[in-house]
Formats: structure tokens, C-alpha cells, sequence
């Protein structure tokens, strides 16, 4: 198993250094777990500082989940990070998969709320038996095992939230509740994410809030999915992508334009870490590392 010894890589020019991580969902048909292991392949070599597997909405994936995470640690011989919700499960239910994680060599989870069941805007109503919220989840697992715990953060607020204000303390709770590190909703514009950044820092949060990076692979599911989760798409994003319908090629172009553009913006605010979210594809998260400087440490 590779061991990864803290590297961090170098971006030439600008002297920064930078660690990337990478989000996977785990894949529920042979052609998909073609997809996710050829990616998982590609993007390994790169050294990131981890990876990690979502939750299926309404806790549909647990075993899925549990399969990637694990074949992930074992074969990839990456760092993984599992994600937990607190959606249709009891607390028992939560320990026996914390153990079962620990026993598999999974050292990190990501703990979240989930949306309910009946989906996204609907009202929110705890698991019988489960946790109310995720600041009493993060507690449970830092109490369970010696997990790192990483949670979500959302520049631009969650759609529940009353506003900005309300959305940090509840960070706050979390972070109070032992969370080690954040990763951010994705968003398109690096001034709200700096924004965002100074007023959690005033607000006495110290762990890192590692930003989200959705490189755009298809505009139209982007735009649709960012409409549900509050993200913002600015008009110069949908400038750039419209007429492009029938022209994958030149989207596949523009997408790495817009993400590297992105994360170099974010390197000169002084951002030295980048969570991407791949939907288990390489190609374009491969591009953007490589202009970042991330590039196969083991040749
Ligand atoms: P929390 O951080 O617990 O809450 C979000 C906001 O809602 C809070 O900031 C707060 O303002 C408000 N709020 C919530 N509860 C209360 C309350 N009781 N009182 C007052 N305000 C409240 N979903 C999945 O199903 N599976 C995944 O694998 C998954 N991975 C994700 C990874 C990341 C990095 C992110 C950003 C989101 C992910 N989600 C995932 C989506 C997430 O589950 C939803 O956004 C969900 O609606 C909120 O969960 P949370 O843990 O982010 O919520």
C-alpha cells in the first residue's frame, strides 16, 4: 500500500501548495463500477490527500457505500473518508457501521444531516431511535472511534437556513462537537466564498473549510441541481456553455477552463486545498490537478 507521507505538491510559479481530495458515489451497475474504478485508477497516482464515497439520499446506500469505501482502502491503498447521514438509521444501526468502517481501515467519515426521504424541501423529521442532528452524530462518532470527522459547510447558506448567521452557528455546533475539517457546498464564485471564509473565522471556527469544486460536466444537471442546494449560477457561466447542446467536445474544453480558472483564482486568495467533485468521472478533475501542479508522485 502506497504510503503518502504528508505530500503536498508544488505549484511552480506561484509557490503555493497544494492538496486535493476527491469525491466518489458509489456506482449501483456493472457499466458505473466500470466507470468509478478506471477514475479511481486514473486519479490514485495524483496522491490525494483522500477520498471520499457518498451516502445515497434517504440512507439507500449503505452497503454500497460500505463495498466502495472499503475496496478503496484496500486495493487503491488511498486514504478514505465514508459519508454518514442521519437518515433512516438508529444510533445502534450507526455504531455497528462506525465499527464495521473502523475494522475495514476507514479513518474518516463525513457526517451529515441527509435530506429526507420524501426529498429535497420537504420537512425534516428525525429517525426514530436516530440522531436529531449532525452535531450530535459528530459527537457520537468522535466518542465511537478515533475517526476524523469532516462535515459540511455552505457559502451561500442552506436552503433551511433562516441566514448566513444562523448557517455558521450551526457550523459552529458541529465544529464545537469535535468536526476536524468542512467541505463547502460547490460554488461559482470565489468573492462569497471569501466572504463566507472571514466571517466563519470571525466567528471563532478554526478547522479548515476546505472548498467544494463541481467541475461542470453537463450545464443543464449543474444548473438544476445548484437551483435545489442555493448554489448560485452566474450568467457568465450560462453565457459560456449556451449553444453547446450538441457539442460535448468543446463543453469538455470549456468546463476545464472554468474549474482551472476556478482554482487558480482561489490559489491567489491564498486557497491551498480543493475538494472536487468528480461524479466518478477522471478526465476533467485529471486536467485541472495537472494545471494546479498535482501530478503522479510515484514516477
Ligand atoms: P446540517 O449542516 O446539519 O444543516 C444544514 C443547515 O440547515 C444548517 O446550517 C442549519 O442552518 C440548518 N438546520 C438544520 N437543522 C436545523 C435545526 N434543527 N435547527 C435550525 N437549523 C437547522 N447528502 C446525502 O444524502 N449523502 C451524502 O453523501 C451527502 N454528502 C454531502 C457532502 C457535502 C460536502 C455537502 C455540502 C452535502 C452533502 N449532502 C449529502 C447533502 C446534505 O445531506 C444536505 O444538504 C442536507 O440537507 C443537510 O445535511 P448537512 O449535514 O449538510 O446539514
Amino acid at each position: 500500500m502506497p504510503n503518502r507521507n504528508n505530500i503536498r505538491h508544488k505549484l511552480g510559479d506561484k509557490g503555493a501548495e497544494i492538496d486535493v481530495s476527491f469525491e466518489f458515489f458509489p456506482p449501483s451497475s456493472d457499466k458505473q463500477n466500470e466507470t468509478l474504478w478506471a477514475s479511481v485508477k486514473r486519479l490514485a497516482p495524483l496522491n490525494p490527500a483522500f477520498v471520499s464515497v457518498t451516502y445515497g439520499a434517504g440512507g439507500s446506500t449503505r452497503e454500497r457505500t460500505h463495498k466502495t469505501v472499503s475496496r478503496i482502502v484496500s486495493e487503491a491503498g488511498l486514504k478514505a473518508a465514508a459519508h454518514i447521514t442521519c437518515v433512516g438509521a438508529t444510533r445502534e444501526e450507526i455504531d455497528d457501521v462506525l465499527d464495521s468502517y473502523a475494522d475495514a481501515g476507514v479513518s474518516d467519515i463525513v457526517a451529515l444531516r441527509g435530506d429526507p426521504p420524501e426529498g429535497v424541501g420537504e420537512k425534516y423529521q428525525p429517525y426514530p431511535g436516530g440522531y436529531e442532528q449532525t452535531a450530535d452524530l459528530v459527537a457520537a462518532i468522535k466518542k465511537r472511534g478515533s475517526f476524523e470527522v469532516a462535515v459540511s459547510a455552505y457559502p451561500e447558506k442552506h436552503p433551511e437556513s433562516a441566514d448566513i448567521w444562523a448557517d455558521i452557528e450551526y457550523l459552529k455546533r458541529k465544529v464545537d462537537a469535535g468536526a476536524d475539517r468542512a467541505i463547502t457546498q460547490f460554488f461559482f464564485d470565489n468573492d462569497v466564498f471569501e466572504t463566507y471564509l472571514e466571517r466563519v473565522r470571525k466567528a471563532g471556527i478554526t478547522i479548515p473549510i476546505i472548498p467544494g469544486i463541481a467541475p461542470v460536466h453537463n450545464f443543464k444537471q449543474i444548473a438544476n441541481f445548484a437551483a435545489r442546494c442555493g448554489t448560485h449560477v452566474p450568467d457568465w457561466l450560462r453565457h459560456r456553455f449556451e449553444g453547446l447542446d450538441d457539442d460535448p467536445f468543446t463543453r469538455q474544453l470549456i468546463a476545464a477552463a472554468v474549474a482551472s480558472e476556478q482554482v487558480m483564482d482561489l490559489v491567489d486568495r491564498g486557497i491551498s486545498d480543493f475538494h472536487f467533485y468528480t461524479m466518478n468521472r477522471a478526465d476533467l478533475v485529471f486536467a485541472i490537478c495537472h494545471m494546479l501542479g498535482v501530478r503522479n508522485t510515484s514516477s
